[in-house]
């Protein structure tokens, strides 16, 4: 479990901001790892602001809300850039759904808020349906000092999880709206899934059996 690094007692000059990123797939608990941060930062009566991309619509308007529905009150925003202002007293800014703000934009601005001192804890999924990397999450996790991957149980056979299984057959890749349409499935259960509906076979047996010779 992450454990927050302590510069409490350094002069506030000294004091160095950094990023967090918090990434997996859809039912891995991002969102709630995020509130348990952020919660603990409100705990230690530091000034704390959250934001999401307007575009996620799929709970109430002015909340961040987890899949146990524990809401800490957040800021849709248009844009990245619109952090910075709604972060300018802040000590400790969330983020989350990172994945829909603008790939070049969000990372510049996560630098930026680190830079003058801040905490940014960013949540996002790391991969889309087609399980490939997600918009700015790869840039994120590469210029974060901390990066923790939370795993969701696959619904098919119960292994962990990492991939986001989209259950209708749209291919656009924002589906937006509905949590049931997806199911997270680890990497065997993925692979059968698409192969399943794309009409191919499953190689990976193939593979087992040359394997063993
Ligand atoms: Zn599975």
């Amino acid at each position: 479990m992450f454990i927050e690094p302590s510069r409490r007692r350094e002069p506030p000059h000294l004091r160095t901001g950094w990023i967090e990123v918090i990434c997996g797939s859809m039912f891995s608990g991002k969102t709630e790892e995020l509130i348990r941060r952020l919660n603990r930062a409100f705990i230690a009566k530091l000034k704390v602001c959250i934001a999401k991309p307007a575009l996620d619509t799929r709970y109430h308007e002015q909340n961040i809300v987890s899949h146990d529905s524990t809401a800490i009150q957040s800021i849709p925003v248009q844009s990245a850039r619109d952090i910075l202002a709604l972060a300018a007293d802040s000590e400790v800014v969330g983020i989350d759904e990172a994945q829909f703000f603008d790939d070049k934009e969000i990372l510049e601005v996560c630098n930026q808020l680190a830079n003058t001192g801040k905490r940014v804890i960013v949540a996002g999924l790391d991969m889309d349906f087609e399980g490939k990397p997600f918009g700015c999450m790869p840039q994120l996790m590469a210029i974060a000092e901390y990066v923790t991957k939370v795993h969701a149980i696959c619904v098919v056979c119960g292994d962990l999880a990492n991939y986001s299984y989209r259950l209708v057959p749209s291919r656009e890749k924002v589906l937006l709206g509905e949590t049931d349409s997806y199911e997270a499935r680890c990497r065997r259960c993925f692979r059968l899934g698409e192969q399943a509906s794309s009409g191919k076979e499953w190689v990976y047996e193939d593979h087992e059996k040359s394997g063993s010779h």
